[in-house]
């Protein structure tokens, strides 16, 4: 038998888990049929809902014993719900998707083909078109894109997303990064490995609102590069020679108009401010960017767990558990 392990990182998704949970049991039963060396277990992460998220999970691990969860102890992000469950799931394979159905679950056939023989390790699916977002904001996106594949090493596809059918193989060496600043795209890509592609057309979400605002996106997208290049490193030291560069010469320029007295008298304040404002703002600029560096290496070095499970189906299954015991212990003793 092979099992595959369904993670699903929920952040306030009362409306739609319902939804996710019949479609997704609907494609798992009818692949239990079409193949009977697979089994499936869903492993929910709730990333500190403010909702009735968690109240969900334990009705679904009352009725389906093949439902697990791990309920955080406050929202850590779903960066870190996806490590939560890689980490605790049990699968030859594991899928990850979102809560909301923009992961649908009728591809989960088509990529287990992909990855059943072998051939790829990972299969995942990529959005060809932004139907249905913004226009600034699919813009952004791109940009994203240009930026990052131009500056990092690490291939990041664009369109691609975090819905993925992966061997344990590969799920593994995921594992084995456990850097705190995680930015998936680019640690799914850096540990190599076949990915197929499968490409779909956006879907919107059925219920509940996106989580991410425009700035949450932006903030997203520089730890993404800040995780995966060194380049704006690089690019703030170029910034500093170039502008020393020049300056050299402007000196010497000076100088040899002092000693020889060419030109008039110096009369330029509006020169002389500009050119401070331009470079004291180049020098904190690139200021900034190692200081950024060097929060993200402070961070990192305070080694701290990426997530702090406050609840897990396990608990909440053993703690049922001693509540009918203790129920059935004294109605009999009631009896004698
Ligand atoms: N999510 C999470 N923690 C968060 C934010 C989001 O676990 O802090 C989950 C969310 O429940 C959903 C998935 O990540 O299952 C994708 O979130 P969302 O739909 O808000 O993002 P989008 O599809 O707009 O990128
Ligand atoms: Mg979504």
């Amino acid at each position: 038998m092979k099992l595959v392990s369904v993670v699903v990182p929920c952040y306030n998704e009362e409306e739609v888990l319902p939804m996710f949970y019949e479609e997704i049991t609907k494609v798992t039963d009818q692949m239990t049929r079409d193949h009977p060396e697979l089994c499936f277990e869903f492993l929910f992460v709730n990333d500190g809902s403010k909702d009735k998220t968690l109240e969900i999970f334990r009705s679904l691990a009352d009725k389906d014993e093949r439902v697990r969860y791990i309920s955080f102890s406050r929202n850590f992000g779903k960066e870190s719900g996806m490590y939560a469950g890689l980490k605790n799931a049990k699968g030859d394979y594991v899928v990850v998707m979102d809560a909301d159905l923009q992961h649908p679950p009728k591809f989960l056939p088509e990529m287990y083909s992909y990855v059943k023989d072998g051939e790829y390790d990972c299969a995942t699916t990529r959005r060809v078109s932004r139907k249905g977002e913004s226009k600034v904001r699919s813009w952004f996106a791109r940009l994203f894109y240009k930026i990052m594949n131009k500056i990092s090493q690490t291939e990041i596809v664009d369109g691609a997303q975090d819905f993925r059918f992966m061997t344990r193989q590969m799920v593994d060496a995921i594992l084995d990064m456990t850097e705190y600043n995680r930015f998936s795209k680019g640690i799914f890509s850096w540990v190599g490995f076949n990915t197929k592609y499968i490409e779909y057309e956006n879907v919107e979400r059925p219920a509940g609102t996106s989580s991410w605002s425009f700035w949450g996106l932006f903030r997203y997208s520089l730890e993404g590069i800040m995780a995966f290049s060194t380049a704006p490193l690089v690019m703030a030291s170029i910034l500093g020679f170039i502008t020393c560069a020049i300056a050299f010469i402007l000196i010497i320029v000076a100088v040899i108009k002092a000693i020889f007295d060419i030109g008039e008298a110096p009369d330029g304040y509006p020169t002389i401010i500009c050119l401070i404002f331009l470079f004291s703002g180049l020098q904190l600029f690139s200021v900034g960017i190692l200081g950024q560096y060097l929060s993200k290496t402070y961070l990192e070095t305070k080694k701290r767990p990426i997530y702090i499970a406050k609840e897990t189906a396990e608990m909440y299954r053993a703690r049922k558990k001693e509540k009918a015991d203790s129920a059935k212990s004294s109605s009999k003793e009631k009896k004698a």
